[in-house]
């Protein structure tokens, strides 16, 4: 069975080779050198000054910089689960919240971003998913930044990258906090969250808000090589390992290259044969399809063609697929996916199998 859902995604065989070696106790000098030499690659990644790894899920994450980075007032865009899942953990640590609601297909807009800003202007921190992964879209966020601080400069800036760290450049210069979890894009198992963090995040977090996910107490553990409760040992391991095969074998560049043309080609290929990518502005890291005859698809996909992609979630439930495209996918398993799409269709009596969508696939991919 091909996994192809966007999260969890496949872990490289040298990953789960890396990370079936005895376990090693975390306070030892055996695993400060790993934690250190994992912490370098990871603030490589991020290009930002700081860079912290929690073990949670990235809702651990994504709670940490509510709690660390909203002093007052938190301005939320919601498209989707996860922008709403940012609205809930504000309300529920108290924080007030202003919400801008789209549709799971629309990207937010500056303009809106910027009257919010003019009505409340005792909004001190911003948040905001990069790959809103319930619709597979992608939001401005590089825009909507470089605007909010332009405006004020205080104001914190959240982006939840989950699916988008490690699936195309970020331009970080406005952004304050990136989040990332294990289980997308690095290619690992769930339980690992990191947060790359600016100079003004360090100084607004300050000594730290709560317990568990007080950023002040693991910033200050994790500069010197350890970690503030027992680390995740083995996720550590992993993540060092599928790092130096990204930055420092494979290149960032190339993995970008990878996902970019495999995500334009299944675009283009899918569309070639009649279907239709369901967000305005689709984000790399999935392609998301929108159609009535979405769960029928997704069985056959299962059931005769040993594909398992992800579904829709609430109002787009049985009416949405949505397939991975991030982490290192060999072109093979990718345009096998779009090829038993193609004959699913054909088997519902939709279309005539012909081979377009592998055609496509292959000539879009291997184009350059
Ligand atoms: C997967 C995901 C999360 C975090 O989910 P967890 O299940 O807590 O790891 C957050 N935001 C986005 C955009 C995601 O895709």
């Amino acid at each position: 069975m091909l996994l192809f859902t966007p999260g969890p995604t496949p872990v490289p065989e040298r990953v789960r080779q890396a990370m079936a070696t005895p376990t090693i106790h975390h306070r030892t000098p055996e695993f400060t050198k790993i934690f250190k030499q994992t912490r370098e690659l990871l603030l490589e990644l991020f290009g930002m000054e700081d860079a912290v790894m929690l073990a949670s899920t990235g809702t651990g994450a994504m709670e940490a910089c509510v709690t660390n980075l909203c002093k007052q007032k938190a301005l939320v865009v919601n498209a989707g689960k996860f922008g709403e899942r940012f609205v809930k953990i504000a309300e529920a640590f108290g924080k007030e919240v202003v919400e801008l609601r789209y549709d799971w297909d629309t990207p937010a807009s500056v303009e809106d971003v910027k009257t919010a800003l003019q009505a409340h202007p005792d909004i001190d921190a911003f948040f905001v998913q990069i790959c809103e992964s319930s619709g597979g879209l992608r939001h401005p966020v590089e825009e909507i930044a470089s605007a909010i601080k332009a405006i004020n400069p205080d104001i914190t800036v959240v982006a939840d990258g989950i699916t988008a760290v490690g699936v195309e450049p970020i331009d970080v210069s406005n952004i304050d906090a990136l989040i990332t979890g294990s289980q997308k894009a690095l290619m690992l198992p769930p339980g690992l969250a990191m947060i790359g963090l600016s100079a003004h995040a360090l100084r607004k977090i300050g000594n730290g808000s709560g317990f568990y996910f007080n950023l002040a107490s693991e910033l200050k553990k994790q500069r010197e090589g350890t970690t503030a409760y027992t680390a995740a040992t083995t996720l550590v391991i992993g993540l060092r390992e599928i790092l130096t095969i990204i930055l420092k074998e494979l290149g960032r560049d190339e993995l970008y290259d990878q996902t970019d043309r495999r995500a334009s080609a299944t675009r283009l290929a899918l569309e070639g044969i009649g279907l239709q990518i369901y967000p305005k502005k689709p984000a790399n890291a999935m392609t998301a399809i929108i159609d009535d005859q979405a769960e029928e698809i997704r069985k056959l996909l299962k059931n005769r063609y040993g594909v398992n992609v992800a579904g829709g979630q609430e109002h787009l439930k049985g009416k949405l697929f949505r397939i991975n495209h991030m982490g290192l996918i060999e072109p093979n398993e990718a345009a096998w996916v779009v090829n038993a799409i193609e004959k699913a269709l054909a088997d519902l009596g939709r279309i005539e199998y012909t081979g377009k969508a592998n055609k496509i696939f292959n000539e879009i991919y291997f184009e350059a």
